[in-house]
């Protein structure tokens, strides 16, 4: 697995380190918590699980699945909901939490269709950012690392499946996605 990474960009170390201070953030703008945490299947998984147990306030989670990239490495523009949300978000304070905004497309769709069940707050906490990918004005409240355009696994972001399980963040070789 390791013979696909190109390059090693953020640590384990550097990741533990900034989901902690992404809890402190969130943790000082919610004093009194009560939030409802909405990770993004499947890439969120490792990281919602990690920031909610930074946080030290009363949380809860819920889980959204949404399509948009099939099994290759380029957004198809288009979003489906696989799976919708378990519990009603009216009045509350909401996080929705994803992996990485590349072109927005996906979070912009999720942003609108969750605000339209009018939660109290709704944020945005990313653990990773492309700004140079954006095609739709969309911004995290929260956001991990501005990393550069190219495709990156690990941490629970995946290629077909895969490199989900790495603890880092790595840049995956071109000719792995370009086969
Ligand atoms: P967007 O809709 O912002 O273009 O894409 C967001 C989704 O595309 C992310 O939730 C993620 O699943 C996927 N994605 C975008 N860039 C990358 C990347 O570099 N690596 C991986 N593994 N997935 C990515």
């Amino acid at each position: 697995m390791e013979g696909a990474i190109e390059k090693v960009l953020l640590t384990e170390e550097e990741i533990k380190k900034r989901v902690n201070e992404l809890a402190k953030e969130i943790e000082k703008d919610f004093p009194h918590g009560d939030l409802i945490l909405i990770g993004v299947l499947k890439g969120s998984v490792i990281f919602v699980s990690d920031l909610m147990r930074a946080l030290n306030l009363k949380v809860t989670m819920d889980f959204m699945a949404v399509s948009s990239y099939g099994m290759s490495s380029e957004t198809s523009g288009i979003v489906r909901i696989l799976k919708d949300l378990d519990f009603d978000i009216e009045g509350r304070d909401v996080i929705i939490v994803e992996d990485i905004i590349d072109t927005g497309t996906t979070l912009k769709y999720l942003y609108e269709y969750l605000k339209a069940r009018h939660p109290r707050t709704l944020k945005i906490c990313c653990l990773l950012d492309k700004p140079d990918r954006r095609r739709v004005n969309i911004e995290g409240d929260y956001v991990g690392f501005k990393i550069p355009d190219a495709f990156v696994v690990g941490y629970g972001l995946d290629y077909a499946e895969m490199f989900r399980n790495l603890p880092y963040i790595g840049i995956l070789k071109e000719d792995i996605y370009k086969k």
